[in-house]
């Protein structure tokens, strides 16, 4: 038993540029959304504190500060991290590719019991949420990973998204 400093989990933020992964950090933390590009916010690293079935934890959330458009993450990044919310934009398919490409060099380089969680964003904007859905739920069990629709806008699927992967990683411990 540990008392003062609550466990930390560390999560890392991944997927395409302009998907929005800084808008889902932005949103689940300090409950903000921005429709422009944010060029002056940049949330390369924030925390939130939650209690996941009784035990206060510190999740800490790294997300990149625009590195991805140039494939400059290495694995320095992610080497420690305890969990990984990969991102797509559900109107554009290449960002799912990009997804499960950021799945293979996950499984490759980062840690065995990585926690993977995939994010398909911007529901607001997908007027059906048709059979690619499917495909992507599918992708997501064959990986071990969990899948949810969000949307930073709406602030929808959010809370949901980041309780599932503190969940999980807690139940590793
Ligand atoms: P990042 O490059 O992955 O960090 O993406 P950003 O968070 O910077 O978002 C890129 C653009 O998409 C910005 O103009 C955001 O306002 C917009 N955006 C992000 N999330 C959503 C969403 O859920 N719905 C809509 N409609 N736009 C979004
Ligand atoms: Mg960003």
């Amino acid at each position: 038993m540990r008392f003062g400093t609550p466990l930390q989990i560390k999560l890392v933020i991944l997927g395409d540029g302009r998907v929005g992964k800084t808008s889902l950090a932005l949103r689940y933390v300090h409950n903000v959304f921005s429709e422009k590009q944010m060029a002056t916010i940049q949330a390369s690293f924030l925390t939130k504190r939650l209690t996941v079935d009784g035990q206060v934890v510190s999740l800490c959330i790294w997300d990149t500060a625009g590195q991805e458009r140039f494939h400059a993450l290495g694995p320095i990044y992610y080497r420690d991290a305890d969990a990984a919310l990969l991102v797509y934009d559900l109107l554009d398919k290449d960002s799912f590719d990009r997804v499960q490409s950021w799945v293979r060099e996950l499984k490759k380089m980062a840690s065995k019991n990585i926690v993977l969680s995939i994010a398909g964003n911007k529901s607001d904007m997908a007027k059906s949420l048709h059979g690619n859905m499917q495909d992507a739920e599918m992708y997501a069990e064959s990986i071990g990973a969990t899948h949810f629709v969000t949307s930073a806008k709406l602030n929808a699927g959010i809370e949901e998204t980041f309780m599932d992967i503190a969940r999980r990683v807690m139940q590793q411990r």
